[in-house]
């Protein structure tokens, strides 16, 4: 007979963390790992974000980071933002970006351009007492940025979710449901990819 405590864990109690203090990268991540079979908790730890260029190189250290903090199996994410016309701003510097120009500063320096494409980028970085030197994982969604804001205030949304349609989709990342931006985004690709390597590797 299952336990309530093999459901919850079904690869034998184990649990990965995801060192995040975003909720909503958390629900998605969560939606997409449950789904497969993988428990993940959430770990709020205060981040030493490098600055770099490299996305990946930043995922790296803040999972060298969160592991020593922490000492258990764990996960960084690392996203960018890269906007084509813009030549690639903010990229990496997003969380800069929307910090201090918002989505209504990023419209602003899109007016007037007919090139609206743009990808969004996603690193997870991985450790534990095995793998201190973190193994990395790839996602990206291509899409264009809108001409203006769209967002659906009982979905929940965040950063650049109202100003990016990704191909093929009638919506803004803002206008969708959870399950919806995961079968498009640069987060879930990622997820999928770390999911694949955590099971084959944990049934050994
Ligand atoms: P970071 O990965 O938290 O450093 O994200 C960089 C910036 O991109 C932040 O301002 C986020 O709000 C934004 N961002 C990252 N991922 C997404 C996403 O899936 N949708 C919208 N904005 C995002």
């Amino acid at each position: 007979m299952l336990k309530n405590a093999d459901l919850e864990f079904p690869l034998k109690g184990k649990v990965v963390f995801f060192a995040t203090g975003n909720v909503h990268k958390f629900n998605e991540a969560r939606c997409i790992l449950g789904g497969l079979g993988i428990a993940i908790g959430m770990l709020r730890l205060k981040g030493d974000e490098i600055q770099s260029d490299d996305l990946q190189e930043i995922a790296k250290k803040s999972v060298q980071t969160a592991y020593k903090k922490c000492q258990l199996p764990v996960f960084v994410e690392d996203a960018g933002l890269f906007i084509d016309a813009l030549n690639g701003f903010p990229g990496p510097y997003a969380a800069y970006a929307y910090r201090t120009i918002h989505n209504s500063g990023i419209l602003k320096l899109m007016e007037g351009k007919k090139d609206r494409g743009a990808t969004f980028k996603s690193i997870i970085s991985y450790c534990d007492d095995q793998i201190l030197d973190p193994l990395s994982f790839y996602g990206e969604s291509k899409g264009i940025i809108t001409l203006q804001e769209h967002r659906e205030p009982e979905k929940s949304s965040f950063g650049f979710d109202p100003i990016f349609k990704p191909d093929h989709n009638l919506k803004t990342f803002a206008e969708m449901t959870i399950p919806e931006k995961n079968a498009c985004s640069h987060r879930a690709v990622a997820l999928c990819r770390f999911a694949k390597w955590y099971k084959d590797t944990a049934k050994q």
